[in-house]
């Protein structure tokens, strides 16, 4: 397996931010992905996944570790029965469109998540109602010690995170469906797209929801467009104008442009609702958000 020096990571990431992997690979298979984590073991390098990049930052000065994007069988989409088998590398469109002429529905709410399987078990992503714990039945989770099957209880899913461990690579994804007419599944997802459309910046290069929703009457969205941030902007980076907890890049955005606008968002949560937001994407490379002065 090839593995190439200084790879930029803007180019895996839907913001289009961040400097370049010290090591970048493309494991194929288990075999090869397994000889990466060795690899990256032996070296003491530290194993990051990029899936479609939807949900994280990569630091300016980019990741002095080991990056892989998973390809050929490990980005693979399959049914068997009622099971939609994918690939941890798999696009979440293409896993609904196989799901979606195989007569099976359930998978409908991840057409507003432009990530991938594996990232999916990783964020237990989910939208409308739907999640990844809802649907998945079993995971591969590979390490440089082996390949092990999960199921979904032992993946530790909660909102927006799992119990994965930096150096756990999810391989394949089994998610149990149910049968629906095709024409039905369509006329679903068209009508959560528009949704999605009415409400978020689709058409802008961001990376999802920037904060985690609060144990809170307001969502973070709500909450940051009452602290008057919509349309705020740092460097190339602004808070989008139509969705507070967007951060779009609007013309040659740095990481640290967005650092700077989630530092300032948190900053005025607290001051006005005294909420500490937690952000849900996800920091890859030297990046940190300052502490608040409580
Ligand atoms: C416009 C937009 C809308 C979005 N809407 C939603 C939404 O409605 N709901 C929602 O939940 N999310 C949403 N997101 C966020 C994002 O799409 C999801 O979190 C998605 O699941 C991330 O998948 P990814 O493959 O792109 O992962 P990445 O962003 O590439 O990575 C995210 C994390 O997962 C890890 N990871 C990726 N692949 C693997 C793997 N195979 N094994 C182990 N770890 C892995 C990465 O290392 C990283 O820690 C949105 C993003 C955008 C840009």
């Amino acid at each position: 397996m090839n593995v190439e020096a200084n790879v930029l990571l803007s180019r895996f990431t839907t913001i289009g931010t961040g400097g370049p992997a010290a090591a970048f690979a493309r494991p194929e298979t288990v075999e090869e992905l397994q000889e990466a984590l060795v690899f990256a073991g032996e070296r003491g390098l530290p194993v990051a996944v990029v899936g479609l990049g939807s949900n994280v930052l990569v630091a300016d000065d980019g990741f002095a570790g080991l990056v892989l994007k998973l390809a050929g069988d490990l980005a693979n989409v399959g049914v068997r029965q009622e099971l939609l088998v994918a690939g941890g590398g798999a696009a979440n469109a293409v896993a609904l469109h196989r799901a979606r002429a195989a007569g099976l529905g359930g998978f409908e709410f991840a057409c507003a998540i432009p990530g991938t399987a594996g990232g999916g078990v990783r964020m237990n992503a989910g939208a409308y109602g739907g999640d990844w714990a809802g649907i998945i039945e079993r995971a591969l989770i590979v390490d440089a010690d082996g390949a092990r099957w999960l199921v979904r209880d032992e993946l530790g899913l909660h909102y927006r995170r799992s119990g994965l461990r930096p150096g756990e690579v999810v391989a394949e994804v089994e998610f149990r469906l149910t049968p629906r007419p095709a024409e039905e599944i369509k006329r679903l997802v068209a009508d959560l797209q528009a949704q999605r459309k009415a409400a978020q910046p689709t058409n802008k290069r961001t990376y999802g929801s920037v904060f985690k929703n609060p144990d809170h009457e307001l969502t973070a969205g709500r909450m940051l467009e009452s602290c008057s941030l919509r349309g705020y902007r740092i460097g190339g980076a602004q808070i989008s104008p139509r969705h507070a907890n967007f951060i779009e890049n609007a013309d040659g955005a740095r990481s640290d442009d967005a650092v700077a606008l989630m530092a300032e968002a948190r900053r005025r949560a607290w001051d006005q609702y005294g909420v500490e937001l937690e952000h849900e994407v996800v920091f890859l490379g030297d990046l940190e958000l300052p502490p608040l002065v409580t």
